[in-house]
């Protein structure tokens, strides 16, 4: 995947999401199909840190469950650096080691304005990737 298509309904939602979690980082599942995303869901960030995320697992069971019900494809994992640049800190890479291929979407505010980028991790090669709105 070098693009990934991000409808603007979910593109406004990860931005209020973000910041209506300040000071914490926000967080959510990216769904739709392929590298089409038109769902934006929710996560709390059950850790309430200023500086990393972590999603329930008993919600995120119920996310995956859902997703599957859909037939729609889990596409990547959304979270905010509230004050930080919006690339994958250490802990980022570390926590989220397991998941081959991630796609991590990461917003930020530091400059009052939000950025928003797109990577793909894989063991631990952090590769940006285009991000459209459509
Ligand atoms: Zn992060």
């Amino acid at each position: 995947m070098d693009t990934l298509k991000v409808h603007k309904n979910v593109y406004e939602e990860m931005i209020s999401w973000m910041k209506s979690n300040i000071p914490f980082e926000a967080c959510g599942i990216l769904v739709g199909k392929g590298n089409i995303v038109d769902e934006f869901i929710k996560m709390e960030n059950v850790a309430k840190s200023e500086t990393f995320f972590e999603m329930d697992l008993k919600e995120l069971m119920k996310v995956l469950d859902y997703i599957d019900k859909e037939n729609k494809d889990f596409i990547g994992v959304f979270h905010s650096h509230p004050v930080s640049n919006p690339y994958p800190s250490k802990t980022d890479l570390e926590r989220n080691e397991i998941i081959d291929n991630l796609i991590f979407v990461i917003s930020s505010l530091r400059k009052g304005t939000p950025e928003v980028k797109a990577y793909k991790i894989s063991e631990k090669i952090v590769k940006e990737i285009e991000i459209l709105i459509i």
